[in-house]
């Protein structure tokens, strides 16, 4: 934990630049997820998030609004522009965390995705090219389930 990216600080926001935040040190993990919550705050097929403990995040400018989206998780949002911007909650031996959802921040592709999580919510049609791990839920909560895009039942050649 002392590297010298340990102190490296990045910067976001919502669309509208009401609502900023800056990060401090290196995020405990960056993944791609594809449950059902993520994807219907963000109207995305797939979301992308980088997450914090607590004690490395700041947030300025207007006061972030925050939906309840199941206890204990928070999912926020600029109150002006809408901007979906974090999940937030307990994250067990963490801490409290925030992971923001990366392209809110100033500079995205500093971030790069380690694995994805809730492989088997993933629409169907959308898939990657990478050849990263994928589980079932949390990363940290179960077996790898396979590594890059589903192949099984295409046709082989
Ligand atoms: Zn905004
Ligand atoms: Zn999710």
């Amino acid at each position: 934990m002392e590297d010298k990216m340990s102190d490296a600080k990045m910067a976001g926001g919502c669309m509208c630049g009401a609502v900023r935040y800056e990060t401090a040190g290196e995020s405990f993990l960056v993944s791609h997820c594809h449950c059902r919550s993520c994807r219907k705050h963000n109207g995305a097929a797939v979301v992308t998030l980088a997450g914090f403990k607590a004690d490395q995040v700041t947030f300025s400018g207007d006061e972030r609004g925050i939906y309840a989206s199941s206890p204990g998780v928070g999912r926020a949002f600029c109150g002006k522009c809408g901007t979906p911007l974090t999940w937030e909650g307990d994250g067990g031996e963490l801490g409290p965390i925030f992971e923001f959802h990366i392209s809110t921040f100033d500079n995205p592709e500093r971030l790069v995705p380690t694995c994805h999580a809730f492989e088997p919510e993933r629409i169907p049609w959308f898939d990657v090219a990478d050849n990263l791990p994928r589980f079932k839920g949390f990363p940290d909560e179960g077996p790898v389930l396979h590594h890059g895009p589903v192949t099984e039942g295409l046709p082989s050649g």
